[in-house]
């Protein structure tokens, strides 16, 4: 089953979304609980999110994913920086807590300067602190490109984190798959995909891929770069990323579009991605 949507605004609440996706043909979505910049986040409207959660069932939704702030850096330099991440973190996951059985996806950070050895032993701190809060919701760290000095642009490091966290079982911790931020960081998911996979699969483990960043990228393979492109038009192109969304360890994920699109842009990449998908 394609599980395909786009990241939504949640200005209007969450039924809202769950409208726009289903106009757009969507059968998921991602958005942010807070401001990206990670100002604080409105109370949740217990009535809003039990319509949608109606709503998502009644329309046979897949999980849909939360994106932590961007500002959220749990391996900075600065320790403010890194309790504001804990708590916004923790806040989050609580949130989370009422709309159970769905995913959270954060960046495991930048460490500025200090070294990935240094970045990895906070980083799991930070998930040891607030991972009690989410009871019912899977955690993802994604998978980066490796510009400046961001953690988690090697599965290594992903594994890294993910065996030294005290609750790490597969349904509780895992990994989002960004396809423009793998690219970039010099796995040729166009060329190799098996062969990635098989990587993934030895190194972290296919059992913790919960969840899909489908972009195209504006940069070149091997670029640690992040710039998202729009499907088609970048150095992955379509064919690849078909490819990608049809294999048989990600068909059945939530998949997500971060492309630089309104939703009438959006609208047209799920209706291509749908129309070349293999229902069998
Ligand atoms: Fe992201
Ligand atoms: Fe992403
Ligand atoms: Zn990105």
């Amino acid at each position: 089953m394609l599980y395909i949507g786009c990241h939504l605004s949640s200005s209007a609440g969450f039924k809202a979304m769950g409208e726009t996706a289903l106009k757009i043909n969507a059968n998921t979505f991602q958005f942010f609980l807070r401001n990206p910049r990670g100002g604080a986040a409105k109370d949740i409207d217990k009535k809003d999110v039990d319509a949608f959660l109606s709503f998502a069932k009644e329309h046979c939704f897949g999980k849909i994913l939360a994106h932590a702030p961007y500002t959220l850096n749990p391996c900075s330099k600065d320790l403010k920086t890194r309790e504001f991440a804990r708590e916004v973190f923790a806040d989050d996951l609580k949130r989370m807590e009422n709309l159970p059985n769905n995913l959270y996806n954060f960046h495991p950070g930048s460490h500025v300067g200090q070294g990935v050895a240094a970045a990895i032993p906070q980083i799991v701190e930070i998930l040891d602190d607030v991972m009690g809060e989410a009871k019912h919701t899977t955690v993802l760290l994604e998978t980066m490109s490796g510009k400046g000095s961001e953690v988690g642009s090697t599965f290594e490091e992903l594994a890294e984190i993910i065996s030294k966290a005290k609750i790490n079982a597969p349904e509780r911790l895992g990994v989002c798959l960004d396809t423009c931020h793998v690219f970039s960081a010099g796995y040729d998911i166009i060329n190799r995909l098996d062969d990635v996979l098989a990587d993934f699969d030895r190194i972290i483990g296919l059992n913790r891929l919960h969840a899909i960043h489908l972009n195209d990228s504006m940069t070149e393979f091997n670029s640690h770069k992040d710039r998202h492109e729009k499907l088609g038009k970048g150095s992955l192109g379509q064919e690849g990323l078909i490819r990608f969304i049809n294999h048989p360890a990600i068909r059945n994920l939530p998949i997500n579009l971060e492309t630089p699109n309104e939703l009438e842009g959006y609208a047209e990449e799920i209706a291509t991605l749908r129309a070349n998908y293999q229902n069998f």
